[in-house]
Parts: structure tokens; sequence; C-alpha cells
């Protein structure tokens, strides 16, 4: 590995401002409400502002926040939820992360890697329930090279069965130089997912030992500048949740997200907010840990702060949390969720935490999930179509252009959903879903788009196409 930073390779986290500004800031209702404005007019929020949100504490205050966010995804990403699934590749590592079933020190862990058969078993299970989407994970190993994980992410895309097919993989991976990036791009993926962690450099240091790779704070925070630097043009930034102080957190996540913004004209496709769970070997100082009040804050301000930011609720937690916390500007969530190694083809549905990460939260079969979301008036999605188009990167304005949602996603969204019915749906799924998709076409006013939408609709019912997107 070359070890050469970004272009632009330094360290933008000032801990002291951060700290300061997560505990100085006395709660401000008129300023409060002048910066929920600002972003209701779906302006990003300066770090600063989004400080003065972190600091209302008052019930009604935290109230008018709620509302906000959840209007705000209203009018931003609308009703749609878009569908993934995680694939764990292979949990060897040389990490020793203080919070991680799968660190190197802990020997009483299973260790595996799946292999070419086992690989295409999962990616078929994957395909048989629905899927379209994939995040492949993969611990830090000599062995999980840029050239193993773009042969992994070629082999997943070549994997057809019947109708199935995945349209879209995600990477989340170690951090790479930039030859590494750019094999790994080459081989089609979507967003580079890296999280930081911790954004404090103390708690960091604490959390990775130094004398690990992952011990570099500044070559991981700089890890998605150098992916973008190689060409990838989507990338996921992340937080762990109850390592350090949740208000730091979330402002390490704004500046992260401005600073790639500022430096490269494209800030983060996603970012994902995972609380720690409980895990294997793992015993961690509860200081820090986010009660459900707090992460639903954390969740609503987020939202607030970065309006166009895709945001990712994983099955880590519970199907109650997810539930609510949604409505607060949540775009993508994991379903069917198995995360112990070959987990996709196993018969036995219970969690063996020495073979997993930590312990999950929602283990409900994906359908049922689906339908869930349905009957709280969501709409599935199992959409890849900006991606597939070029739609990506600077030239991805995703939903800042006006009527985008109109445009793009609603139509794909109903076209990704009738595939999953006619495809994979038991009965009472399907109409609950029909009765959706019916009910959706309500809302969208007749023009040649519509026109089209339906046309598609009856061919994937009809004549059995496939992969129709606009
Ligand atoms: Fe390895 Fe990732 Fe676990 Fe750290 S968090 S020990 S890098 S698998
Ligand atoms: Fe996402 Fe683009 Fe599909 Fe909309 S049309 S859901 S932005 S991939």
């Amino acid at each position: 590995m070359e070890n050469k930073l970004s272009k632009h390779g330094v360290d933008f986290i000032d801990d002291a401002k951060l700290d300061k500004l997560a505990r100085s800031i006395k709660e401000d209702k008129v300023r409060v409400r002048e910066i929920i404005a600002k972003s209701m007019e779906k302006k990003p929020l300066e770090v600063e502002e989004t400080a003065v949100l972190l600091s209302a504490e008052s019930p009604d205050l935290v109230e008018e926040i709620f509302n906000a966010a959840r209007q705000l995804k209203k009018d931003v990403y609308g009703n749609r939820i878009v569908i993934f699934a995680p694939l764990y590749i292979g949990n060897y590592c040389v990490n020793d992360c203080v919070y991680c079933a799968f660190r190197n020190s802990l020997r009483t862990t299973v260790r595996k890697t799946l292999n070419k058969d086992e690989l295409v078993a999962q990616i078929e299970a994957l395909e048989g329930k629905g899927h379209k989407r994939l995040i492949l994970v993969f611990g830090e190993h000599p062995n999980y090279t840029p050239d193993f994980i773009a042969d992994t992410v070629r082999t997943v895309y070549s994997i057809k069965k019947d109708h199935g097919e995945i349209r879209r993989v995600n990477i989340n991976a170690a951090p790479m130089d930039h030859e590494g990036y750019r094999k790994v791009k080459d081989s089609g993926i979507g967003t580079y997912q890296i999280f930081q962690e911790t954004y404090h450099h103390e708690t960091y240091a604490k959390m990775h030992p130094p004398q690990t790779h992952k011990g570099d704070y500044l070559w991981r925070l700089d890890g998605l500048s150098r992916a973008f630097e190689s060409g990838c043009d989507d990338m996921g930034i992340g937080a762990l949740f109850g390592l350090y102080d949740w208000k730091f957190e979330v402002l390490g996540l704004v500046t992260h997200s401005h600073h790639l913004q500022k430096t490269y004209g494209v800030g983060p496709h996603t970012i994902s907010f995972p609380r720690v769970r409980p895990a294997h070997g793992v015993a961690l100082d509860e200081k820090y840990f986010v009660s459900d009040h707090d992460f639903k804050r954390l969740v609503a301000i987020l939202r607030l702060s970065v309006p166009y930011t895709g945001m990712i609720l994983t099955a880590r937690e519970t199907m109650e949390i997810r539930r609510e916390v949604m409505a607060f500007g949540v775009s993508q969530i994991d379903a069917g969720t198995r995360i112990e190694l070959a987990g996709y083809t196993k018969k036995d549905e219970k969690q063996e935490l020495n073979k997993e990460q930590f312990q999950i939260g929602d283990v409900r079969p994906m359908e049922e999930i689906l339908r869930d979301l349905m009957d709280n008036g969501y709409v599935p999605s199992f959409c890849t179509s900006c991606y597939r188009s070029g739609r990506t990167g600077q030239i991805f304005m995703e939903y800042a252009i006006p009527g985008f949602i109109e445009k793009f996603c609603t139509p794909n969204a109903l076209l990704t959903l009738e595939e999953y019915l006619v495809d994979y749906a038991g009965p009472e799924t399907k109409k609950v879903g029909e009765k959706l998709i019916t009910k959706e076409l309500q809302k969208i006013k007749d023009s040649p788009q519509k026109k089209k939408l339906l046309e598609r609709l009856g061919k994937i019912k009809d004549s059995n196409e496939r992969d129709l997107f606009f």
C-alpha cells in the first residue's frame, strides 16, 4: 500500500471546537426555530447551527424538531423506503476494535471467508427473497485485497437465478490507497462506505489500539477523500453511537459531510448512525450509550442538517425503534438481515453470537418487514436506477432537482415493488402491495410519464418483462 493521503489530506476535526459546541450552547427557542425554518427550505445547516438544534432540551422544542424532521422527510423523500441487505464476506480481521466481536485478539470468534460455492448460495438465497441491492462487508485482512473485493463484486453481479439479480453492490471495507479504490471501482460498485466510528481523537485511540491499521485516525478520516480522487463518487459515512458523547458525533458527521462537499463538490451519499449493540466478548463502559429518546433526537437533527443525504437505519435496532425513527428521515433500511457468515442459507433462525459481529435487533423475515412498511403507508423500493443511468456523484443532484421524485423515484419504486410482488410475495403481501400501488397511482396526475408507467407495470405483470426503469 502506498500510504499516501489524498491531495487535501488534513485532519479537519477540531475536538476542542466540537466539544465546546456540543456542550456550551444554551437553549434559545427563537434561534432554534429560525434554524428549523432554514432547514425546511431544504438548506443544509452549518455545524454551528446543528449545535443550536442539539442544545434544545425542552420537550416542546424537541417535539418541534421531530415534527420538522417528519415534514422534511415527506417533502424530500416522499413515502419511499429503499430496501437492501448486508452480506458478510469474511470476518478475519487484523484490527482490535474494542467494541467488535471480530477483533483479532478475540480467540473464541468463529472465523470464516465465504468460498465461491458459499458466495453463490448466499446470493441465490438473497435473490430468492427479492433483494436487488447489497452491501458487502469485509474485515480488514491481507486476504481481502482490492483484487479480492473486486472479484467478489463481479461474481455477485454475475449470479442470476430465475428473475433474481443483484443490481447494485455497495462496499463496507477498510480504507484503501488510491490504486485499491480504482480496482474496486472498476468492478462496478455503488457506494463505498467507511465509518469513522468516533470522531473524537482520544476515544478513537482508546477504541482502536494505535499499533493496529485502524489505529491511524487520519488514514481512516481521509479514506473517502482518496476514494473520491480515485473515481468513486458515492460515499457513505457513519459513526458508531455509544463510544463518546452523541452530540459530538453528530457534529463530527456534519463536519465530515461539509468537508467532502466543499473539497470535492459532492457530499456523502448516505449517513449511518448505528448504536453500539451487545456482542460476543465485548464489555463496554455504558457512560456514552445513547437512550432511545436521544437516538430519536439525533436522527431528526441529522435529517434537518443534511436534507439531501440518504440516511440508513439498520436491523441493529429493534422493530419498535425502527418503526418510530423511520418517520424522522430515514431513507434506507435493511430487511431479512442475517449477519452470521453464510447466514442466509441457515435453516435455524437462531442468532449465534460468537459467529456475528454484534447482536441484531430486528430479526423479522424480509416479507414481514415489507408488509409492515406497506401497512404503515411506506412504499418499499428496490430502485437502483440512478447509479445504472449514470446519475451519480456531482451530476447526481438527486432530490435537489425539481420534480426528481415524481420523474424518477416514485415510478421506479412502484415498478420495483411490482416486480417483487409478482416474483416473490405471498398472497397476503401481494394483496396489500397491489392496493398500495393503486393508491399511489391515483396520486399521480395524468401525463405521458404516467402512461409509460402504467404500460411498464402491465409489462411486468402480463409479459414477464423485468428491470424496466426511468
Ligand atoms: Fe475489524 Fe471492523 Fe471489527 Fe474493527 S470493527 S475489529 S475493523 S471487523
Ligand atoms: Fe434513488 Fe435514483 Fe432510484 Fe430515486 S430514482 S430511488 S434517487 S436510485
